[in-house]
């Protein structure tokens, strides 16, 4: 689901702040450069670890703590869009898999059949419901976010386009079936507008990324489900990439590492981020050196 629920920050500069993906009502105004977002403990102790980590830190929203706003328990994390004027957004998903291996699992043993996520599929692709599904009205999660992988670049490109929105003009949200090379090419193309200066910014932050996370103990530690990177440029020439979104990424066990690369096979929970990076990054030189 892509929403634009912005509201206005009231740090010294005034700006209206924008979500471009997610869950409505997941956010709220912070104070000091900040915005606080739902509690989830996997994503806080996430970005509480990225926070202290040499070698990450400056690629995700720095940790500011957890803080309760009315009864509810929020994370504050640095707002990315400060320096930013009038900023263009693009929100890909990351990774070949957007559930949780324990998520297959449990749907396996205990299936709860979702009449919301038969309906979104349906007005997506009628067609693409079984017999018994039509019955129902109703699929289960892990049947309905394959699907998603499957219709979009997820399961061929290792990534994901969510939401893109350009300076003043509404979020696109059209990328339901955004899938081939050709097709992620557009949309990055419509996303930079011709200005050579933020694709070469955004590809030499990228590889900077990818270095990084090759060499963290931390990332070959963590399986990244459903983890973002956010894109953010402006007419100055401002531009920056980070990594956000980690209420599904877990620790591994001790004795278990990912490369990130390799296939998923269910039960070695590979989740092909890299693989993703790797391609965003291809697209991104594509369009250069076309
Ligand atoms: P999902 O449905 O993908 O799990 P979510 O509710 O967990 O979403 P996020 O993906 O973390 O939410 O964020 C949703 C949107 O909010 C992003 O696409 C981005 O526009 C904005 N956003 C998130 N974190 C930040 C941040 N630290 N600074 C600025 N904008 C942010
Ligand atoms: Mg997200
Ligand atoms: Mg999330």
């Amino acid at each position: 689901m892509v929403i634009w629920s912005p509201f206005m920050q009231s740090f010294k500069k005034k700006y209206p702040w924008v979500q471009l993906a997610g869950h409505a009502g997941n956010f709220q105004p912070g104070d000091e450069g900040c915005i606080l977002k739902k509690f989830c403990e996997r994503e806080a102790d996430c970005l509480r670890s990225i926070s202290d980590d040499p070698v990450l830190r400056n690629f995700a929203p720095t940790f500011h703590g957890i803080v309760e706003c009315s009864a509810e328990k929020y994370t504050r994390m640095q707002d990315l869009l400060l320096p930013f004027d009038c900023p263009s957004l693009m929100d890909c998903k990351m990774g070949i898999r957007t559930y949780l291996e324990d998520e297959l699992v449990l749907a396996k043993v205990k299936p709860r059949m979702r009449h919301d996520m038969y309906q979104k599929m349906v007005e997506i692709s009628p067609d693409e419901p079984t017999d018994e599904e039509k019955e129902l009205r109703a699929v289960t999660k892990p049947r309905y976010m394959q699907w998603r992988e499957h219709v979009t670049s997820t399961s061929n490109l290792g990534f994901r386009i969510e939401g893109i929105k350009k300076s003043n003009n509404d979020p696109s949200k059209d990328y339901k079936l955004t899938k081939s090379v050709e097709q992620v090419t557009v949309a990055f193309k419509y996303f930079i507008d011709d200005n050579i200066d933020v694709l070469e910014k955004y590809i030499e932050r990228l590889k900077e990324m990818r270095e990084a996370l090759e060499s963290s103990d931390f990332f070959h530690r963590h399986e990244a489900i459903g983890s973002s990177l956010l894109f953010v440029h402006d007419s100055s020439g401002l531009a920056n990439v980070w990594m956000i979104d980690f209420g599904k990424t877990s620790r591994l066990p001790e004795d278990q590492t990912l490369d990130h690369r390799s296939q998923w096979i269910e039960g070695n929970r590979e989740d092909g981020y890299l693989f993703g990076m790797d391609n965003v990054i291809g697209v991104f030189e594509g369009i250069r050196d076309s």
